[in-house]
């Protein structure tokens, strides 16, 4: 007897991969639209619903394929209206990501990777750290559930409307598969989102920023967070590689392909570390040269951070100088927070905790440094 081989999960393919998986059984590439139409769209999960594909097709289907989503451990909904999913990706990881309702919109929050290698120093995700990238199952898995449970298909109308990957992980170190992510959630047949809708965020991989613009670019946000090199140093180690004169280049190229006339950037504000009136200035002159908009983040704690959030009249203050100076600038409003569902606060299950000693011993220094003014 032969050993039956694992079905593939077709929530793995981007629509070219599907296709070519198609022409390899003899089919049709308008079987593969078929086909992507019924599973994104429609949500399906079991080939035999699939009317419209000949029979035969769909026993073949049964036979070799399967469509899985990650299972959801918890689902959790906030006073808000904002819910949170708790999904399982094997091995004792899990993942997050967050809807977030407004009245013009709704949003999803997506992860990339179960935990992450980045360490920004504020950052719960980072603080688990890394464990793996999640496939393209895994994350277009969190659209395609999300739809499904916000019963997109029953109302005939599109919950949502935006999705964000600034959920766990850094997106641009599993490029690949967050590509083929991207181009999903932008196919026609898939879930037909424009590029001004999908936004990227990234703490500034410089390299693959470049490739974004050129292979899929959709609405990018950088992770700033800080106005000089001796402060980001810290609160995101990545910029020891990449530090703020090569972003700052790489954000004007990407500008060129951008869906959008100007760059986010996101700042997370930290009580006494990254908010006075000086470091408004040095920020007003580091973006000098890049057309941008400022997204002030208020910090969220979490319990091992030994941080705190600036007090509301100081991100105020902080904002006007930039308005002052002509940059447009947001106080993002904190959503979620009593189901742990707000920015930097998801924190999944991840199981590789080796690096745990590593980073204690690093946030031993942090707490030296932080107290300088840089
Ligand atoms: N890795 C990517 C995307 C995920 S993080 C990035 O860093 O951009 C998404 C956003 O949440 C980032 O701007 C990040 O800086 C912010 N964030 C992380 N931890 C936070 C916290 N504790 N409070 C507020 N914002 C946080
Ligand atoms: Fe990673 Fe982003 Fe968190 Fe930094 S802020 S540790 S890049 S998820």
């Amino acid at each position: 007897m032969s050993a039956r081989t694992e079905p593939t999960n077709l929530l793995d393919f981007d629509p070219a991969a599907l296709m070519a998986w198609c022409g390899a059984r003899g089919e049709k590439a308008f079987r593969a639209r078929q086909l992507l139409r019924w599973i994104h769209q429609a949500g399906a999960s079991d080939f035999q619903a699939m009317t419209d594909l000949a029979k035969s097709l769909r026993e073949k289907l049964e036979h070799e394929a399967c469509i899985q989503a990650p299972a959801v451990l918890s689902d959790h909904t906030s006073a808000d209206g904002t819910r949170k999913w708790l999904l399982d990706v094997g091995q004792g990881n899990a993942i997050e990501s967050v809807f977030i309702p407004e009245a013009n919109r709704g949003t999803l929050c997506i992860s990339t990777q179960a935990g992450c290698a980045v360490n920004c120093r504020f950052c719960s995700t980072g603080h688990q750290g890394f464990n793996r990238n999640l496939s393209v199952g895994e994350i277009i898995g969190q659209l395609w559930w999300a739809n499904r449970a916000l019963g997109a298909n029953e109302k005939d109308e599109r919950v949502i409307s935006n999705v964000v990957l600034m959920g766990m992980g850094e997106p641009l170190l599993n490029y690949d598969h967050t590509i083929s992510a991207l181009r999903l959630m932008l196919d026609d047949h898939a879930y037909g989102l424009s590029r001004r809708r999908v936004t990227l965020s990234t703490s500034g991989v410089v390299p693959m920023m470049d490739r974004l613009g050129a292979d899929c670019p959709v609405a990018l946000a950088v992770s700033l967070h800080a106005p000089n090199d001796a402060l980001r140093d810290v609160l995101v180690p990545l910029n020891k590689k990449y530090p703020l004169r090569e972003l700052m280049a790489a954000c004007q190229r990407y500008l060129a392909f951008a869906p959008r006339d100007f760059i986010t950037f996101e700042y997370v504000m930290l009580d006494g570390v990254n908010d006075s009136d000086d470091h408004a200035r040095e920020l007003i002159a580091l973006v000098r040269d890049v057309p941008c908009k400022f997204n002030l983040i208020p910090f969220n704690p979490f319990p091992e951070s030994g941080l705190h959030r600036s007090a509301a009249a100081r991100i105020k203050t902080f904002s006007l100088l930039l308005q002052d100076a002509g940059i447009v600038t947001t106080v993002r409003k904190t959503r979620g927070d009593d189901i742990d569902a707000a920015c930097g606060q998801l924190a999944g299950e991840v199981q590789d905790r080796t690096r745990l000693q590593q980073r204690l011993e690093q946030s031993t220094k942090f707490g030296r440094i932080v107290g300088v003014n840089a």
